[in-house]
């Protein structure tokens, strides 16, 4: 912690801004987050007024900050939220992150809703990485839960009755989803990255409010916010590759300050031309007849339901 004053208004600093060189006090600190997160939902135009915002909270720092960040301004815009969290079925880890989330959302006095997987696909993350390992899939537990979670979060939303969707994904993730993508040649992927919803069909707008916020500020609004969050891993967190691109990130960050917002602008010129570019896919899954963007008319949920189910590579 520094001695120094705030630059803004000379309150004595809690927070050195390396990359910028600005000191700041909660106060300012605090504000400084909240400004960013409304320039991106504005210039990025993720919330219209009247929208019903599903928020969904899993009970870390990055969702209950989110939902601390949006419930400062949603009444002033018009706009309604809902909290939504799935539950994978993790034992001892996602019970204490439900209670939290719960009790977070309710002292805001924010609706909440929880959908358990076992309720959606029939079985627990649990179960199900069981009869991965019983098959001898090569998938990591994060991606399986992932693309499980991505379904479960449209469903929650559906079920909130919202025609917003807003994830907690931070200016730290955006950058390790872009080197997975570069590092698994798939530049489709790095189109949907750019920020700007894609209206889909049904009419749920994806959006992404935190995605200027390094990580480690985020963890320091919550802890300045008394926001309580759940400092537990997931059991499954360490297994991908996504944890040895953060190790590096980080290390890069370190020596360099700022590296990682340089290549957040440029991940989000590339994203753009690629967008602009894009041909949008928009086939129906033939099971579940949801609109996706895979030409075997599979959607990723269903493909993962199958193979889990006959083994298939
Ligand atoms: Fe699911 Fe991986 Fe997150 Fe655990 S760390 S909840 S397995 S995505
Ligand atoms: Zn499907």
């Amino acid at each position: 912690m520094s001695t120094r004053s705030c630059t803004y208004c000379n309150a004595e600093s809690v927070y050195h801004r390396r990359y910028s060189g600005e000191y700041l006090c909660s106060r300012c600190f605090t504000r400084s987050v909240q400004r960013k997160v409304a320039r991106t939902i504005s210039r990025y135009s993720m919330i219209k007024h009247g929208d019903r915002v599903a928020v969904a909270v899993s009970g870390g720092k990055d969702s209950l900050t989110l939902l601390h960040i949006l419930s400062k301004s949603a009444k002033r815009h018009g706009n309604e939220l809902v909290a939504i969290t799935i539950d994978e079925g993790i034992t001892g880890y996602r019970d204490e992150s439900l209670r939290i989330a719960r009790e977070f959302a309710s002292m805001l006095g924010i609706e909440h809703i929880t959908i358990p997987y076992k309720e959606l696909f029939g079985n627990t993350l649990e179960e199900v990485l069981k009869a991965r390992d019983e098959k001898a899939l090569r998938m990591s537990s994060c991606s399986i839960c992932g693309t499980f979670r991505r379904r479960a979060m449209d469903t929650a939303a559906k079920v909130a009755d919202a025609n917003v969707l807003a994830t907690a994904h931070n200016l730290d993730d955006m950058l390790q989803t872009f080197i997975i993508n570069i590092s698994a040649g798939d530049v489709e992927r790095i189109a949907w990255m750019y920020p700007e919803p894609v209206e889909y069909a049904d009419g749920l707008r994806k959006i992404k409010p935190l995605l200027e916020v390094y990580e480690h500020e985020i963890a320091f609004y919550a802890l300045i916010n008394d926001i309580p969050f759940q400092s537990e891993q997931c059991p499954y967190m360490n297994e991908g590759i996504r944890s040895s691109i953060r190790e590096f990130l980080n290390t890069l960050e370190q020596r360099h300050a700022g590296i990682k917002y340089n290549m957040l602008n440029s991940i989000l010129k590339v994203s753009k031309v690629l967008r602009d570019n894009m041909e949008f896919k928009r086939n129906r899954c033939s099971i579940c007849s949801r609109e996706c963007s895979n030409d075997d008319g599979i959607c990723s949920s269903c493909m993962l339901v199958i193979r889990l189910d006959d083994g298939s590579k």
